[in-house]
Parts: structure tokens; sequence; C-alpha cells
């Protein structure tokens, strides 16, 4: 691929941070927005001498105008844990659709291709297991969740609005549960929250019986798989994510011995629609991107342990 000017909205996230480095490690230029309502400028502190790298502070419910030519769009912005979209739940569906509208537009003033940062939360809490994209879920629309879960839908179904209209070129990641470096401790997360809890050596709080169950991405992995997407001229959602599923008790589980903590687990209430079961089928990325995720979740636990170990 050549080298691209590519924007970047939520690029002080834990993601749109990864997917930043990922961008100028291939020799692109970035050009990085966000508002900072749950990203953080630590994320990309690091990037900020790079010639090939500016941020721009900047809340894209509102218009945004950019100097000189853009290639690619990754429109990542959004609130992304329950915690976070329950907080922030208006400014969650301005983003998706406000945001998202504003964010085609300069695609398309620009003449660039736009990628969608979608969510395994389109399919609500599944009764089709595992989901693949042909699935149209079963979700709230007023409860809890539908905050981000129909603002999300409604970026799917106006991102191939622009499509069918104008023919932009636009493409749709469904991300299931990543983990990685950089997320918040405190985001409520069943992966920083564990972690977190155990290295504190308090109870590990599992949210119902711990039946349910998830299975989890490596950023690297994911990053990978959307940075193939944008290259591919599939206009479709493609699922991204790790297939390797677990329990929530098994995770616990997991947590305790890779920090070697005798934290006790303990449950709490479980929100409410939180998902029973989760898991992407992935085949359609297989096909289509040659791509599948490669790091264990050990691997990426242990790194993931490093970074917050750090930070305590
Ligand atoms: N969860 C939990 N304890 C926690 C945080 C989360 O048992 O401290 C559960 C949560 O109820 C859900 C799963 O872990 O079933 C994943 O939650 P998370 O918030 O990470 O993401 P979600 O998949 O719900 O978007």
């Amino acid at each position: 691929m050549f080298c691209l000017r590519i924007l970047v909205t939520g690029a002080a996230g834990f993601i749109g941070s990864h997917m930043c480095d990922r961008l100028l490690a291939g020799g692109h230029t970035v050009v990085a927005v966000d508002n900072f309502l749950t990203g953080s400028e630590r994320n990309v502190a690091h990037l900020g001498d790079q010639a090939q790298f500016r941020l721009i502070r900047h809340d894209i419910t509102l218009p945004l105008a950019v100097d000189g030519p853009l290639d690619t769009v990754l429109n990542m912005a959004s609130p992304a844990s329950p915690k976070d979209y329950l907080q922030h739940a208006i400014a969650t569906l301005d983003v998706g659709s406000a945001g998202t509208r504003n964010m085609l537009e300069l695609a398309l003033a620009k003449g660039a291709r736009f990628l969608l940062t979608s969510t395994s939360e389109c399919y609500g809490d599944p009764l089709e297991h595992p989901q693949s994209e042909t699935y149209w879920g079963h979700v709230n629309p007023v409860g809890p969740r539908s905050c981000y879960d129909e603002s999300k839908r409604f970026a799917e179904a106006l991102t191939m609005a622009y499509h069918r209209t104008y023919g932009l070129r636009t493409n749709i990641a469904r991300i299931f549960n990543t983990y990685g470096p950089r997320m918040k401790l405190d985001d409520g997360r069943v992966v920083p929250s564990f972690i977190g809890q155990a290295l504190r050596g308090e109870a590990l709080t599992i949210f119902g019986d711990g039946s349910q169950t998830r299975s989890f991405c490596y950023v690297s992995d994911l990053v990978d798989g959307i940075y193939r997407l944008m290259q591919s001229d599939e206009r479709y959602p493609v699922n991204l994510g790790n297939p390797d599923e677990m329990t929530i008790r098994e995770f616990a589980e997991r947590i305790r011995r890779i920090t070697g903590s005798r934290s006790p687990i303990v449950n709490r209430a479980l929100p409410e629609d939180d998902p029973r079961q989760r898991r992407p089928d992935i085949s359609k990325a297989r096909r289509l991107l040659g791509w599948e995720p490669r790091v264990p979740l050990e691997e990426g636990l242990r790194v993931t342990l490093d970074s917050f170990r750090a930070s305590f």
C-alpha cells in the first residue's frame, strides 16, 4: 500500500491509539482526532514529536474542517465500555449518529475511503451462536445498553446509506471483546477489573453466576484486522475478534493463576441485558482478509498485566 494520509477519530482511546501506532509504523501520516471524553492524552503522548502525526482536540458531533487531502477516515470514536456508555448515554448516541454523519461527509468531501468500527453489541443478547455477520441480532431498543447498541446499528445503517447513495467506499468492522495495554484500569470491563482486583488483593467480582461467555482478542491482532479490512472492497460488516470462548468464571480463574493471586471470587448482580453468550464466527475475515488472531490469551494477558503493574 502507498503511504496514505489517514484521519483517525477516537485516536486517544484504547484501540484508536494502537491503530495510530500501526498506521505510523506502516509509513502513513495520521491526523488524530479526539475530544478526550473517555480517551486520554497519555495514550498518544509518545507520538507527539513525530512529523507524521498531528493531534486535533475536537468533538466530531460538530463538523470538522481538515486542511489538505485525506485518503481514509477511520471512524473509531465512541465511549465503548458499558460503564462509560451508561455514564455518557446521550454523548454515545450523538457520536454514533451526528458524529458518524460528520465523518461520512468529510470522507465524501475529500474523496476518501471510510471505515466504521462497529461492535458485537449489534447482536445484542444473541439467540444465534456463534454470531456470524448474517445474524440480525436480538437487541433491547430501550434497555440501558441501547444507547451504545442502537447508536452503532444506526451508524452501520448510515454508512451503508452513504455507500448506496454516493458510492462512497466504506467498510464496517464489528469488533468483539478486545484487551491489552492502555485499557483504563477503572473502565469497568472485565479484563482491567479482574487484573486490578487481583493486583490489589481484592475479591474478583463476577457479575451473575459467571456462566455467561466471552472471548478476548489481543489488541495487536484486532488492529491488524482493521488494517486489512480498510484495504478491502467488502462493504458489509466483518466480525473481528477471537473465537476462543470461555465462561467469565473460567476467565476469573485464569486471571488468578496468571497473577498468582489468592483473591477470593465473589458474585455481584448481573447487569441488565448482559449478553449470555458471545463468540465471533470469523470465517468471513479468514476468507476475505486472510486474517485470524495469533496472540494466545496467556501471552496477551501477561503483556497486559505487566503494563498494568507498571501503572500501579
Ligand atoms: N463482568 C464481570 N465482572 C466485572 C466486569 C464484568 O463478571 O467486574 C462480566 C460482565 O457482566 C460481562 C463480561 O464480564 O458478562 C464482559 O463484560 P465487559 O464489561 O468486559 O464487556 P461486555 O462484553 O459486556 O461489553
